[in-house]
């Protein structure tokens, strides 16, 4: 369970999201949706605990956000920026620093860890990559490594910026409805997505931002047909039904 009061947040003395209120809860998926520069991504970051409140607080597991160590926040929530510098490791060294918050004393990785990675590099069809450096990768293969860094993580809760970025449609279905399945086991999913159709199609709860607040939330069904999408981004929403399915 992660809860917002009255956050407000942003960069250096500059306040971008003001007075936000929201409870997550568990199993779950949420998508942040708004237009470009309405504070979406700051609003996420702040959720990561990432950066400084100028008002309010957050509550993760019934603790304020500031009184966990960075492992132990790490244990309860990942986060996946949309911006990243690509280090010049392989793939497999990246998915073990996902382990990073669960290793015990000696730093090492167990028996369950590497259980847990090879799962992880299966299930997200990363097998013949492993030995790659990530700067050698196509965009979407990049990205699938970094979802699955943030997998191998284990976390009740994720939050995800634009997780299905460079991806192919094929894997871009396939990781919205992996989210589907992470949700029914009990995890609380907080996305961000430019693409409104998935967005309404996958999420549970619609939370719609303008100029760093948030204007309204509601289930896809409220958000599409109460006009506010309309509103927000000057389009006309017919039906909240997505047209693609995996063919699989
Ligand atoms: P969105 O995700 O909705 O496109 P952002 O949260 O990225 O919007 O940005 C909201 C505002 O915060 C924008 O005006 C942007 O320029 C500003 N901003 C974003 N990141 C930074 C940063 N690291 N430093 C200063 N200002 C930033």
């Amino acid at each position: 369970m992660l809860k917002l009061n009255y956050v407000s947040s942003g960069y250096h003395q500059t306040c971008v999201i003001h007075d936000i209120n929201l409870f997550f809860e568990q199993g779950t998926i949420y998508t942040i949706v708004g237009k470009n520069g309405c504070g979406k991504s700051t609003l996420l970051k702040a959720c990561a605990g990432l950066l400084p409140l100028f008002t309010g607080k957050i509550v993760l597991e019934g603790q304020d956000m500031n009184q966990y160590s960075s492992i132990d926040r790490a244990k309860k929530l990942t986060y996946l920026s949309q911006f990243r510098t690509l280090p010049n490791i392989t793939v497999a060294r990246l998915l073990e620093h996902g382990r990073f918050p669960h290793l015990g004393h000696p730093g090492r990785l167990s028996l369950a860890d590497r259980h847990c990675i090879d799962r992880i590099i299966d299930l997200m069809n990363l097998r013949d990559l492993c030995n790659k450096p990530l700067p050698a990768l196509s965009g979407g293969e990049c990205q699938r490594v970094f979802l699955a860094m943030k997998l191998v993580q284990d976390t009740p809760i994720l939050l995800l910026d634009e997780p299905t970025t460079y991806m192919d449609i094929e894997y871009q279905l396939f990781f919205l409805d992996l989210l589907t399945k992470l949700k029914e086991e009990g995890r609380t999913i907080v996305l961000v997505l430019h693409d409104l159709s998935q967005a309404l199609h996958y999420s549970d709860r619609i939370i719609v931002m303008d100029e760093g607040q948030v204007i309204q939330t509601g289930s896809p069904k409220e958000i599409s047909e109460n006009g506010i999408l309309s509103a927000v981004f000057h389009v006309k929403i017919e039906d909240h039904n997505y047209p693609f399915h995996p063919d699989i």
